[in-house]
This record gives structure tokens, C-alpha cells and sequence, in this order.
């Protein structure tokens, strides 16, 4: 079978792989039916996250500790946005059948650890730390491939509602985490005005703005220096309020750092007001990043970062979907068929979705 291989910066490929087969009970194979490009693959293929410095790789095998979290330069499988269809499952399978819909998460998750249970699932104590899909971190393969083996079936795969693949391509990891960083704020304080600033994040903010819409925020508010993702979310019913990261003249009961930028992360940080909620999504791939801390201290904000749980988060972001309040398709800048997944990966533009039959 055919998956997408990151080569090095700028350059994918396809090649060929040994077809996935079924080697445990709890398991399933899929086959992908629409492909999202997340964020984080876009920083990877433009070279802006730091998986290719041949210095850093040096510097890894000497310190091996501090390089722990990154996984290595390529070439390796490449992709972990998906919808699929279920082809086959082992025997223990009882939540999917052959024929399903199913998004996947992109993070495996075994469902069962205390960590899975209490609905931590990015940090799964089943499988080594972070393992996901396509970001070279252990033997998982890529989703852009034409059979994906899905570790732990039940824990993992959540039945797709009936809309367009294109809708769903992204809901297992980008959309979801753009979720997180509102609906939790939204539920507790209702219509509640939004800031988002936008940045490496590209499609996580425009989908936290989107969702914040989506969940009745009253005035959804967007900061970014790209004029292309600030003409989308201005289409989405956002206001674009400035192109500079700096403090915002008003106060957010929740803020949004999708930048990815210390001055973006100051700012959605210093225009959170009195015991509001920021979250932060970008990955700042220094070891140390610059935090307004005595403001933060002073006006007593709740701050939050990590990864996204993506199964835990998908219920409710299928739900939205199914509901026709959530259209993640408004941000997508490139549809595109699989097999033009080498050059659509390396399109600038906010996000890529890649599908079998253009739906
Ligand atoms: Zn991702
Ligand atoms: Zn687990």
C-alpha cells in the first residue's frame, strides 16, 4: 500500500509499506476517506519546527534527556488528521464494525489506563509518552495511507455522524483542540466575549474562533498579523480588532494564544481580565519562553496549557458538527484529492484536506 513519507523540509513522497494486518483482538483497520493537514505538519514541511537542524539532532545524541519530547528528522510516515471507514476488526472489537464511519483521534489511547479513564487521554500510560499517528514518535505509521491500523479500536475510533468527510477530516486532533480552548469558558459564563490571536496555530485559532461563534460567544475578537487568516475569520463573523501582537485596550473573559509568538502569547495573556481563562496551543519549542507572570499574578488568570485530548474532546465536537452550528470547512484553503497529497501538504494557506472522492 501507498502512505505519505516526510523526507526532509519541503520534499514528501509517497512510498510503498507493508499493508497493516490485524495482530491483537482489540484491534481495527481503517481506511482513510478524508486527510486534514494539522498545524503542527505545516511547521514540520515549512521547517519551522525545529525537526530538521542537523546541530539539534547532534545535539540530541549527546543529550539525549533533553531531546526526549521531539521526535526525530525524517524520512518517516507523515499525517494524523483522518476519517475513515472500517475495513476489518479483531475479535475483542464490539464499539465498530466492517462498513463504520469513524474518526480517529490522532493520539493512541488504550482506554483503559487511569490516565484514559479520567479523560487524559494525550497522556496515555498504555503507550509511550505522546505516541500519535504520523509524527515519527514510534511504529503507529501515517493516517495519508491507504490502511491504517487502529491500536486500541473501542478506546479509541468514535462513530462519524452523517456529513461530508471534509467536515470531519480535522475533528480528531485541530478542531478539537481549537474547541477545548473555548466551550469549557463558554459553558461556565455564557455568550461571553472571545480573543483569539492567531499565528503558527494557523487553523487551531481560526477553529477556536469559529467554535466560540459556534457556542454563542457574543463578540468573538481576532488578532493576527496574516492578512489571509484575518480575512477568514472576519468571513467567519470574528472582528479583526489589530495585526500587531500587542495588549488588547479592553479585557477578555477568555483568551486564545494560538500565536506561538512570545509578544502573542504576552498579548492574549495581558487582555485576559480578572480571574478570566487563557489557553495557550501553539508549541513553543524552547526550552524557555518569556511569560508576563506578575500581571498574570496580579490579575489572578487561570492559565492552560497542553496538548489536546482529542478522544476525550470528540463527543461534543461531533456533536456540534452534526448539529450544522460547526462548519469546519469554512477554514479549509485547499481541497485536493490523495494523490496530490505531496504538493498539497506544502500549500501556505491555513489548511489542507485531502479526500478520495472530493465530497
Ligand atoms: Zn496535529
Ligand atoms: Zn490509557
Amino acid at each position: 500500500m501507498r502512505h505519505l513519507v516526510f523526507e526532509r523540509v519541503g520534499r514528501l513522497s509517497f512510498r510503498e509499506a507493508a499493508t497493516p494486518v490485524i495482530t491483537a483482538p482489540e484491534q481495527a483497520l481503517v481506511t482513510p476517506l478524508a486527510v486534514a493537514r494539522c498545524d503542527l505538519d505545516a511547521a514540520i514541511v515549512h521547517g519551522r519546527a525545529p525537526f530538521r537542524s542537523r546541530a539539534l539532532h547532534a545535539l540530541r545524541s549527546v543529550v539525549p534527556r533533553l531531546f526526549r519530547s521531539l521526535p526525530f528528522g525524517g524520512p518517516f510516515p507523515f499525517g494524523h488528521e483522518c476519517v475513515a471507514e472500517v475495513l476489518s476488526v479483531g475479535e475483542q472489537v464490539r464499539s465498530v464494525a466492517p462498513g463504520d464511519r469513524v474518526v480517529v483521534p490522532f493520539q493512541i489511547s488504550c482506554g483503559r489506563c487511569d490516565r484514559c479513564r479520567r479523560g487524559v487521554t494525550a497522556s496515555c500510560t498504555g503507550v509511550p509518552h505522546a505516541a500519535s499517528f504520523g509524527l515519527g514518535r514510534g511504529d503507529w505509521g501515517s493516517v495519508m495511507a491507504d490502511v491504517v491500523r487502529v491500536p486500541f479500536a473501542d478506546a479509541m475510533l468514535v462513530r462519524a455522524p452523517d456529513v461530508s468527510p471534509v467536515e470531519l477530516a480535522s475533528a480528531g486532533d485541530n478542531v478539537a483542540d481549537g474547541h477545548r480552548t473555548v466551550a469549557p469558558f463558554l459553558a461556565a459564563r455564557p455568550g461571553a466575549p472571545v480573543l483569539v490571536v492567531g499565528g503558527e496555530a494557523m487553523s487551531v485559532g481560526l477553529y477556536a474562533a469559529l467554535c466560540a461563534i459556534a457556542l454563542g460567544s457574543e463578540q468573538v475578537d481576532y488578532l493576527d498579523p496574516d492578512p489571509i487568516r484575518c480575512a477568514i475569520a472576519e468571513r467567519l463573523g470574528a472582528r479583526v480588532v489589530a495585526t500587531r501582537y500587542r495588549k488588547q485596550p479592553r479585557d477578555y473573559p477568555i483568551t486564545v494564544d494560538a500565536s506561538a509568538h512570545p509578544d502573542g502569547l504576552a498579548a492574549a495573556v495581558l487582555s485576559t481580565e480578572p480571574a478570566g481563562d487563557c489557553t495557550s496551543v501553539g508549541i513553543y519549542f524552547a526550552t524557555r519562553t518569556p511569560f508576563p507572570l506578575l500581571p498574570a499574578f496580579m490579575n489572578g488568570i487561570h492559565f492552560h496549557t497542553s496538548r489536546v485530548c482529542s478522544r476525550a474532546e470528540l463527543p461534543a465536537v461531533l456533536a456540534l458538527i452534526e448539529s450544522g452550528r460547526l462548519v469546519p470547512s469554512r477554514i479549509t484553503t485547499l481541497l485536493a484529492p490523495f494523490d496530490e497529497a505531496p504538493e498539497a501538504f506544502l500549500h501556505r494557506g491555513p489548511k489542507v484536506v485531502l479526500t478520495r472522492d472530493k465530497r
